[in-house]
């Protein structure tokens, strides 16, 4: 089970994201990216994920489900 994003339900704002803070192994990232439609993706990093869930109940948007 590993941490999916739903892109339609996110912001995509660093700033603002709370899943990021709360990831206990740094496991998801922000990445500006112009050629996407808000300027930038978060993204997981497999390897470092321990599959907690935590970003699960702390999204913004619910738009995290573990998979
Ligand atoms: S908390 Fe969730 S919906 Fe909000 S910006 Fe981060 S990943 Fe996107
Ligand atoms: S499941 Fe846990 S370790 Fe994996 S990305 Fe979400 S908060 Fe981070």
């Amino acid at each position: 089970m590993k941490p999916q994003l739903d892109e339609r339900k996110c912001p995509m704002q660093a700033q603002i994201c709370k899943a990021i803070p709360a990831c206990p192994e740094g496991a998801i990232l922000y990445i500006a990216d112009e050629a996407a439609p808000l300027g930038g993706r978060i993204v997981f990093d497999y390897e470092k994920c321990n599959e907690c869930g935590t970003c699960v109940t702390e999204c913004c948007g619910a738009a995290i489900e573990l998979k």
